[in-house]
């Protein structure tokens, strides 16, 4: 008998999308293992919840594809202590993995439909080291910062050097997208004194992040 077939499809994803692809990252499959995946999408419209692929949340955004949020975690290297700053809250799965991770997360939202429902799920699963901000994160959020890291869960055109260099701790970590709308490069940066140190992580494609140091607005997509 196929043992991998009785796993739950928490464990399937976990297994086949997560582990399979490289990533053996203890905490931040604990952290998967906590955060019940369905519970971020509208209810009657699961079928996706554990498929290897983004999906639409609305206001033509998506959820992040789960080895993206494991990547991104992985390479955020989180540790109890840190303060943790994510830009585009989005259905709030992303931000709940931090915040099993992290000391306390801050998450901005541009839209406020998601970010009251992101709230919301949060609530119901007991978060309590998360504050929400509706507004442009992509100017950051000054009056919590520095950071010790910032994730950015959408595209940017280009690295935010102000945002980061202004939010970011000594020796603190970035992960963020970067590069046109069609495909990005994930990128994790790390700030040495004013110096932006990056690396390229992968090829990935996320929506774009709007705001002053993001693209400008496209109100016909939400
Ligand atoms: N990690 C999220 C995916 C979010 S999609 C998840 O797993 O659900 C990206 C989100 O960034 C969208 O909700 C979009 O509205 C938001 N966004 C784009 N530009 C933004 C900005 N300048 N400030 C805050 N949020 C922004």
């Amino acid at each position: 008998m196929n043992k991998i077939r009785e796993l739950s499809p928490l464990e399937w994803m976990i297994r086949t999308q997560v582990v399979d692809r490289g990533i053996d990252d203890a905490h931040v499959i604990e952290a998967m293992r906590q955060v019940p995946r369905d519970k971020f999408f509208k209810p009657g419209s699961t079928e996706l919840a554990y498929a290897d692929q983004a999906a639409p949340i609305g206001h033509g955004q998506t959820i992040s594809q789960p080895y993206i949020v494991a990547l991104m975690t992985h390479r955020l290297d989180l540790r109890p202590g840190l303060r943790v700053l994510e830009i585009g809250t989005g259905s709030g799965y992303q931000t709940a993995i931090l915040a099993r991770l992290a000391q306390e997360v801050w998450t901005v939202e541009r839209l406020k439909p998601l970010l009251d429902e992101a709230f919301e799920r949060l609530l119901d699963l007991g978060c309590r080291n998360v504050h929400f901000k509706f507004g442009d994160g992509s100017l950051g959020w000054a009056e919590h910062a520095p950071f010790d890291r910032i994730l950015i869960g959408a595209g940017a055109p280009e690295l935010p050097r102000n945002l980061l260099l202004t939010q970011l701790k000594e020796g603190g970590k970035a992960v963020l997208p970067i590069g046109p709308q069609e495909e990005q490069i994930l990128t994790e940066v790390t700030r040495v004194g004013k110096e932006l140190i990056t690396k390229d992580v992968c090829a990935c494609r996320f929506v774009k992040l709007i705001g002053e140091a993001g693209w400008s607005k496209d109100v016909s997509k939400e």
